[in-house]
């Protein structure tokens, strides 16, 4: 059977499977029906953002908002046909702006061997420059379905930031926590500073919300609040 474009979480808001459940982005539409598209996978992804639009129902023009958790390859690697194809500019938190339209990543931890080898064969791990309009910052509602409120998660990248979403009580992590088999941390060499992501994500642990919808793996919709508690007590903050 042929993997669902669109995977509706909860009222109004879909995953989009970009690379299985490892990569994800997702959509959030209005009653009224406009859309807002947050994280559009690597860049190959931007062709598979459109077709699990159309999926929905919904047309590139139906789309007012774009929006990228951070300024990671994995993310913002099919932004730029997003753009293209919906005519709209992306919003980040400020701190990530910048690398978004350079299409760099910020330096990762280099306190971690493979980190530094890492930058020395890969550079700065490029991916097609986006055009940033709105510089997003922490505590920020955007109008988007009932309001979406910027959670900024600094650590996995500078402006990294969490999207929590109260009218269908879905929280977008990020890369705070991974939800690959069972919740983890992201990959430490992937981080711009490991032990700041550890203790930015028990702002995860803080908001009202129902679902948790993971970046990367599976959402969660079953007391995942309670779970992401769980894993913060049970993995202590490294200093
Ligand atoms: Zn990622």
């Amino acid at each position: 059977m042929a993997r669902a474009a669109a995977v509706r979480i909860a009222s109004g808001v879909w995953r989009i499977p970009l690379l299985g459940d490892f990569v994800n982005g997702f959509i959030l539409r209005a009653a009224d029906g406009q859309v807002t598209l947050v994280d559009m996978g690597i860049k190959q992804s931007g062709p598979k953002v459109m077709a699990a639009l159309a999926s929905i129902g919904s047309g590139p023009s139906d789309v007012t908002r774009l929006l990228l958790t951070h300024a990671h390859p994995d993310h913002a690697g099919g932004a730029a046909h997003v753009a293209e194809q919906t005519g709209r500019d992306f919003g980040i938190h400020e701190d990530d702006a910048p690398y978004a339209e350079a299409g760099t990543t910020a330096q990762r931890d280099q306190s971690f061997l493979v980190a530094r080898i890492m930058t020395k064969l890969m550079g700065s791990n490029a991916f097609p420059p986006v055009t940033v309009g709105e510089r997003l910052t922490d505590g920020q509602v955007l109008d988007v379905a009932g309001g979406l409120e910027v959670v900024h998660t600094p650590g996995h990248s500078p402006g990294h930031a969490a999207y929590l979403h109260r009218e269908s009580g879905v929280l977008i992590t990020g890369d705070s926590i991974f939800n690959v088999r069972g919740l983890r941390w992201p990959i430490k060499s992937f981080c711009s500073n490991f032990a700041l992501t550890q203790k930015t994500a028990h702002r995860l642990a803080e908001g009202d919300y129902t679902t948790a919808a993971f970046t990367h793996g599976p959402h969660l919709a079953d007391q995942p609040r309670e779970h992401i508690r769980r894993f913060l007590a049970t993995h202590p903050t490294v200093d």
